[in-house]
């Protein structure tokens, strides 16, 4: 008996080591257990290129048609790929044409399992990353300056009003500038995508910025994010959770010492440091996932992690892998759970909890890819290969279900 998915979620291969989990995971995990239409794009590396990366567009428009998208890692494409792959031309990186498409922002989760330990000794449950990923440095200009001179910022109107100048430096001798900006858009929608994920997930809403020393810049960020919470207020009071904004120096401390479970709001530098960090500090990439948030409600999984290029050329060679699937096998039920919720069928939505508490109960039972066995406790003696820990699971999920019906 399989159960009945209501509507489609959006599809998208990807390449290499990956490539081949997803095959097992699909074919072991989901259409065994569950009734549902996959819309498939193959963004995987030589389609892409065959298809111009149209296949990558069409991809996102579809994610924006059926709301819901899950996708498997892929090669962003560096002048070596180009030679290996033979490529027509450089392609962008999909994750960043599907991000500008959805116009969205992007989180990241770590999966908690008892036996694996964050480095950090008080952090118990997940703590969530959104990253706004426009504007600030990452679109600067920057000025080398030879000798003493003046440096300036000037906003010249398109249309009405003055040209304004305000002065950045009187240099005696060399230095250095730079000149950064965001816009409001981009702000209020990152503001309410995170508000859209903390709801979706229950959790607080953490906002750091440094608006005491930069009371513009900071503080524009600041406000935005206030007046957005501010008209989510009903849905935030509903939902229990709440907003705290605080000096981004009290936020990384306030982290540290924290249980875990908020998500954490970061300006782009602080969430491209950050989330570094976070993903470091509880063990493994394997266990990181991510999801894409539209201002409008749709949502991309995936896995945090890359292709796993190191381990596809050992496979290539016949040699056995040990690849950690849990990451996209949450990018699965990440979907899957999303699809039941905003479908109303909650037997979808407990068929994907109940594979992650398989996954999560085979890891804690000692079963486990290389990764993770170093930096498990207690220790285990050996690991599992790539597919022997889907075989588990697969296996366990199919007694779990039975019992359950
Ligand atoms: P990566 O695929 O994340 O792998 C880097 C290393 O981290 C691996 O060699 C492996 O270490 C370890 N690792 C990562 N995921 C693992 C897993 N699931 N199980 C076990 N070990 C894991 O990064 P990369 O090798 O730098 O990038 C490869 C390709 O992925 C690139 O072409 C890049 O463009 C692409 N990429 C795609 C995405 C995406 O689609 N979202 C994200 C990042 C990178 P050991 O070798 O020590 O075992
Ligand atoms: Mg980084």
């Amino acid at each position: 008996m399989t159960i009945k998915v209501k509507n489609p979620i959006v599809e998208m291969d990807g390449d290499e080591m990956t490539r081949i989990i997803w095959q097992s995971i699909k074919g072991k995990l989901i259409r065994p257990f569950l009734d549902i239409d996959l819309k498939y794009f193959d963004l995987g590396m030589k389609n892409r290129d065959d298809t111009d990366d149209r296949v990558t567009v069409n991809a996102a428009e579809a994610i924006k048609k059926f709301s819901i998208g899950v996708k498997c890692a892929t090669i962003t494409p560096n002048a070596a790929r180009v030679k290996e792959y033979d490529l027509k031309q450089q392609w962008k990186s999909p994750n960043g044409t599907i991000r500008s498409i959805l116009d969205g922002t992007v989180f990241r989760k770590p999966i908690i399992i008892k036996n694996i330990h964050p480095g950090v000794v008080a952090w118990e449950k997940p703590i969530m990353i959104g990253r706004h990923a426009y504007g600030d440095i990452y679109k600067n200009s920057e000025l080398l300056i030879y000798g003493p001179g003046t440096a300036e910022i000037v906003f010249t109107p398109a249309s009405v009003g003055e040209k304004k100048t305000v002065l950045i430096h009187e240099f005696k001798g060399p230095g250095v500038v730079m000149g950064m900006h965001n816009t409001e858009e981009s702000i209020r929608s990152f503001a309410r995508a995170c508000i859209n994920y903390a709801l979706s997930e229950k959790v607080d809403i953490w906002f750091g910025a440094k608006d005491t020393i930069s009371k513009l810049y900071h503080g524009f960020f600041r406000d935005i994010f206030a007046e957005e919470v501010e008209k989510a207020q009903d849905a935030i009071q509903s939902a229990g959770i709440q907003y705290r904004f605080m000096l981004i120096d009290d936020a990384v401390s306030q982290v540290m010492k924290s249980k875990g479970g908020m998500l954490w709001a970061c300006m782009n530098y602080d969430g491209d440091v950050m989330s570094d960090m976070i993903a470091s500090g509880f063990g493994s990439l394997g266990l990181m996932t991510s999801v894409l948030v539209s201002p409008d409600g749709k949502f991309e999984y995936e896995a945090a992690h890359g292709t796993v290029m190191r381990h596809y050329y050992e496979h290539l060679k016949g040699n056995p892998t040990s690849t950690n699937s849990v990451a996209s096998i949450f990018a699965w039920t990440g979907a899957i759970a999303k699809r039941g919720e905003l479908d109303h069928t909650p037997e979808v939505v407990i068929f994907a909890n109940t594979l992650e508490a398989v996954v999560v109960e085979t890891v804690e039972s000692g079963v486990m890819t290389k990764d993770l066995m170093l930096i498990a406790e207690p220790k285990v003696e050996k690991y599992a290969l790539t597919e022997e820990f889907i075989d588990v699971v697969a296996e366990r999920l199919r007694a779990k279900i039975n019992s359950q019906s």
